[in-house]
């Protein structure tokens, strides 16, 4: 039998380390937040080895580690794990309503939406398999262990422009493999790659396999036009391809930009309001674990705020956009 609605003052949706420090925060100021923490939860730092630019790890930490850490510190203050996903949402009335499947139906005064954004991938077993072996979505993340190594950079956008200039700081060489003939990317990038001699271009070409056995020893390529097969040897795979933010059940709730993305004033504040959204959700532009936890710690402050002016006094009107 599927529970009766609950009613609660604050719900985070997504438990990576945007939605896990608004839980922090939330809890520390007596909110009794509740975490509907996606399943599977954790959001993509389950994914990452070591994670070496979180400040206060100076020997580095293992992604999933990571999360387990700061979901116990917010559990300390009292928030609640809910192990559901919201297939469904109505922000048009207070209490907003989070549907949670079996797990029945969420009322909450105030949300944190942090649910986040995966890396597109190619969809190859190998690079699934070598996923964190010489594969990676960020090459923020995981350039500095590529040092002295050729590289491949898969895509033909800004992200994969900006990848291989990064990793160029590292690299022996990279070389950008994209699937037409023309990029994507903006003139000013192109421009960038083009001068930088560590970078050269397989154009109208794909990856069909990535090589190697416990790590990337190459990438198979094939020519698109000619149907011809090649390996090139590489010892990493950066695959930038774009980024999917997880925003479906919320597209006729919030206001989206035009990548899909929510879209936000002031930071935190979204098209309903008492509706905040922090992470990788809404930006696309950092996309680090430190600054979706900046942001989850900025929509909790303003969600605290909010709620000071909106007491918990079982009224159903409906919220201002
Ligand atoms: P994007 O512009 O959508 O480019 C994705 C690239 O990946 C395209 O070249 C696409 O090929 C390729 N691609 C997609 N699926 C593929 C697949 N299955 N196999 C092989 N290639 C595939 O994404 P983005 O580069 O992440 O950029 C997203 C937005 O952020 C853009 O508006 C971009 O301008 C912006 N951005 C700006 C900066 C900057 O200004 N510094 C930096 C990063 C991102 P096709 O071209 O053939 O479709």
């Amino acid at each position: 039998m599927t529970p009766a609605p609950r009613h609660v003052r604050v719900a985070v949706v997504g438990s990576g380390p945007a939605g896990l420090t608004a839980a922090l925060y939330l809890s520390r100021a007596e909110l009794a937040p509740v975490v509907v923490s996606g399943v599977p939860a954790g959001g993509q730092l389950m994914l990452t080895t070591d994670v070496e630019n979180f400040p206060g790890f100076p020997e580095g930490i293992q992604g999933p580690e990571l999360v387990e850490k700061i979901r116990a510190q917010a559990a300390r203050f009292g928030t609640e794990f809910l192990d559901a996903n919201v297939t469904a949402v109505d922000f048009t009335r207070r209490p907003f309503r989070l549907e949670l499947g079996a797990a029945g139906t969420l009322l909450a005064d105030a949300v944190v939406v942090a649910t986040g954004a995966d890396a597109r991938w190619l969809d190859l077993p190998s690079e699934q398999r070598l996923r964190g072996h010489g594969v990676s979505a960020c090459a923020t993340c995981d350039g500095f262990f590529f040092k002295g190594v050729p590289l491949a950079c898969v895509g033909g956008g800004d992200s994969a422009l900006e990848e291989a200039l990064f990793l160029t700081r590292f690299a022996t060489h990279v070389t950008v493999i994209h699937r037409r003939s023309e990029m994507r990317a903006s003139r000013i990038m192109q421009a960038r790659a083009l001068a930088n001699k560590k970078i050269s271009f397989l154009l109208d070409s794909e990856v069909v396999e990535v090589l190697g056995e416990g790590k990337v020893t190459g990438v198979k390529v094939r020519h698109v036009p000619s149907g011809k097969l090649s390996d090139l040897a590489v010892q990493g795979l950066f695959v930038a391809i774009g980024h999917e933010p997880a925003t479906r059940v919320f597209r006729d709730a919030l206001a989206l930009d035009e990548h899909g993305y929510i879209a936000t004033e002031r930071i935190t504040r979204t098209s309903v309001e008492g509706v905040f959204a922090a992470g990788d959700v809404y930006d696309h532009r950092y996309r680090q674990a430190v600054s979706a936890a900046g942001l989850g710690c900025m929509a909790a402050l303003d969600a605290e705020r909010y709620l000071a002016e909106h007491p918990a006094d079982g009224s159903s009107h409906p919220p201002s956009t």
